[in-house]
């Protein structure tokens, strides 16, 4: 083919070709997966002091055929771009739907799933009948689901998206939206207390560096701001009982963290539930 070019790829060294093999590669298989259902969600649960695992959030897996198990970091950038994120969000939210209805059809009402919502896939135009697809299919109550978005996606457009994301919440009661990875971005406070989000996800940077005196008063700082606008937060990347006891001395009592639980499998989440049910 590069013969038949001629000098078509003279600008590319060997090394770009390369990376745009790799990634012409990657982007066949992850479409070829979605249809071949090789994606699978994890759950990492969320602790609450006093109260145990209070929900779950849904974390996409590639299962892959030759490689095992394939994380998001190193495909949701490239499903970003391509576009591919709006089928595979699309899966994702049926899937989440389809283990939130189990959940609440069998005694764990209480428990809520928050499912990861790319940029991307919040611009498509079908964003929201999809989320009304997902919900509908499995007669799941929308007080169990949230959706987890970046600030970015607020940035750009806020009025556009406050219209959006009130919209859905009128038309699903108790569906809720969350800040994710809170703190990276440049939200202030006037910005933030006119978004129609519910819960502030802290970053994870933030937590792995409380031994950090600039950290430590970057979360208590926003504790405070989030609690001063009546907000839920939750602070992941929990890792160890400094961690904890920092938190819950500042007011912050939802955890998600390896100090807690990995994610896991479906199977291990019942499992860990029914362990909770009879203690
Ligand atoms: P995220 O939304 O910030 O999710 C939290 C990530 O931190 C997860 O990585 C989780 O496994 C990891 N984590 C949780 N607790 C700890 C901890 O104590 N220590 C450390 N070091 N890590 C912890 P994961 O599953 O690899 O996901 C990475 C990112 O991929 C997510 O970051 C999210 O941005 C994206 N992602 C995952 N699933 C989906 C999805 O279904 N849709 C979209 N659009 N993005 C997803
Ligand atoms: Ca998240
Ligand atoms: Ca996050
Ligand atoms: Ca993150």
């Amino acid at each position: 083919r590069a013969k038949e070019r001629g000098n078509t790829y003279r600008f590319f060294t060997p090394e770009m070709n390369r990376e745009v093999t790799r990634r012409l590669h990657l982007e066949e298989g992850l479409r070829a997966a979605i249809c071949a259902s090789q994606l699978t969600l994890y759950f990492q649960p969320i602790h609450r002091n006093g109260d145990g695992i209070v929900g779950f959030e849904a974390l996409v897996r590639w299962v892959h055929p030759g490689e095992g198990l394939v994380l998001p970091g190193d495909f949701i950038t490239l499903a970003e771009e391509t576009g591919i994120i709006v089928p595979l969000g699309a899966m994702v939210l049926l899937k989440a739907c389809h283990m939130l209805s189990h959940l609440q059809r069998h005694g764990c009402s209480n428990l809520y799933l928050s499912v990861n919502i790319s940029p991307r896939q919040f611009d498509d135009p079908f964003f929201e009948s999809k989320v009304a697809e997902a919900l509908e299919k499995y007669k799941v109550d929308p007080r169990g689901l949230k959706l987890e978005m970046t600030e970015g996606v607020f940035i750009r457009n806020p009025v556009d998206a406050s219209l959006r994301i009130n919209d859905l919440k009128t038309r699903f009661p108790g569906l809720t939206f969350m800040i994710d990875d809170f703190g990276t971005g440049f939200s202030s406070f006037s910005y933030l207390s006119k978004l129609p989000v519910d819960v502030i996800k802290i970053d994870q940077t933030f937590i792995s560096g409380l031994d950090q005196e600039h950290n430590r008063k970057i979360v208590k700082g926003i504790i405070n701001l989030v609690k001063s606008l009546d907000l839920d937060v939750v602070a992941e990347g929990v890792q160890n009982l400094e961690h904890v006891e920092y938190l819950e001395k500042h007011g912050c009592y939802q955890h998600q963290g390896y100090y807690y639980y990995k994610p896991m499998t479906a199977d291990e989440l019942l499992h860990v539930l029914w362990e909770q049910n009879h203690h």
